[in-house]
């Protein structure tokens, strides 16, 4: 089959590989039919991942037709249309016991190896290194699904592709972090990064009873989607943040925070981003946390800061300061998406929501290295390449 292989920093390569199979009873083998390339693939595309290998099949968002299953998945059936949730989750653990599933006890083949970075082993994801278990991603015409019986929600009732295919990661990702901040009538939320995560994440704040909501993001066509979406723009470019949301909110601060950027925040304050791409070049630090850290500290007092942006190892200059004097609370996590699939499909059919008009480029497999490359730069507006097989 052919898959998007990762091949080193800055490259990736569409190569003819074997194809997967059935390993474990509970596994599916997927035909991709539609898949998506993420912001978080481009901190592997940029190399700030450790444990990738050359080879490494690309992809955490897609969706397909089952084509095989193992013997203890008795809920799918060949034919059936899926989606395919990025965190490999068990359904027994602790912790997918209580619907925390993107840290599954029991989905990390190499969890000795987080472990050493982050004391305990989140869940496995779909093309995401070998610290995160080394699964094979889903920017392929086939992909291995193990838990499969747990996992990928069936699509009824015909909704094409592009209106379900997000629910493998974005807007689910998007709306936990809305969920996270706990939104009240008359609330105020800030997001920093407006991508299409930051996109669905001002949808879902809107939809839990926002008054307003605040994105921050230095593109004009990602602040436009976002204004689409029901929010107010900021661009960091042209003001100061802080000043900005001190300001609009009466010199409080928005109630909550959201972080949609991650490890390899832009500009902002230029001392401070030299600062942190100095440390992270040299391995003194792994993460640039510039939007974290502004998110802080435009916080209201007792407010909520929520990350949904990935990081993956060590900040500094964290203003742990503000976060204990002023009350705040920190909440984070890489999404529980299998939690998500069900209402939000139920969202989507209802017509709440359709996921689709975040889409900008639509190409074929083939085509992933262009694609990368484009979505990387930032080229022809793009705001989401979804590639299809
Ligand atoms: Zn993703
Ligand atoms: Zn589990």
């Amino acid at each position: 089959m052919k898959a998007t292989c990762w091949m080193g920093r800055n490259t990736v390569e569409v190569r003819n590989v074997p194809d997967p199979g059935i390993v474990n009873a509970r596994d599916a083998v997927v035909r991709v039919t539609s898949t998506a390339i993420c912001g978080s693939d481009l901190h592997l595309y940029d190399g700030y991942v450790p444990t990738m290998k050359k080879g490494d099949i690309l992809g955490h968002e897609f969706m397909g037709e089952v084509v095989e299953v193992g013997p203890q998945v008795r809920n799918l059936r060949v034919g059936d249309r899926v989606v395919v949730p990025f965190p490999i989750a068990c359904g027994n653990c602790l912790s997918c016991q209580n619907g925390m599933y993107s840290v599954c006890e029991n989905s990390n083949p190499n969890a000795g190896v987080a472990e050493k970075l982050m004391g305990h082993s989140p869940a496995g994801i779909f093309g995401y290194s070998h610290m995160l278990g080394g699964y094979a991603g889903g920017q392929a015409e086939y992909a291995r699904v193990p838990f499969a019986d747990v996992g990928p929600i069936k699509v009824e009732d015909g909704l094409p592709d592009e209106k379900v295919l997000f629910l493998s990661d974005i807007l689910p990702t998007g709306w936990m972090g809305a969920e996270m901040c706990d939104i009240k009538p008359g609330d105020v939320i800030a997001i920093w990064g407006a991508g299409p995560v930051g996109q669905f994440a001002a949808v879902s704040a809107r939809l839990m009873g926002a008054e307003r909501v605040i994105c921050i993001d230095r593109l004009p066509y990602r602040l436009h989607h976002a204004a689409r979406a029901g929010a107010e723009t900021l661009n960091y470019e042209e003001v100061d943040v802080l000043e900005a949301l001190r300001e609009m909110t009466a010199g409080r601060g928005p109630d909550a925070c959201i972080d949609a950027v991650g490890m390899e925040a832009h500009h902002g304050n230029p001392a401070m981003y030299a600062y942190d791409r100095t440390k992270q070049a040299t391995r003194l630090e792994t993460d640039r946390p510039y939007a974290l850290r502004q998110a802080i500290l435009a916080c209201r007092n007792g407010g909520t800061v929520s990350v949904i942006g990935v990081y993956g190892g060590f900040v500094d200059k964290f203003p742990m300061g503000a976060v204990m004097n002023r009350s705040l609370t920190l909440r984070a996590g890489q999404c529980h998406v299998q939690r998500y699939m069900r209402p939000l499909m139920d969202r989507i059919r209802h017509g709440d929501i359709d996921p689709s008009f975040v889409i900008s480029h639509r190409m074929r497999l083939e085509d992933a290295p262009h694609a990368y490359e484009m979505f990387k730069n930032k080229e022809n507006e793009c705001n989401k390449v979804v590639l299809t097989t």
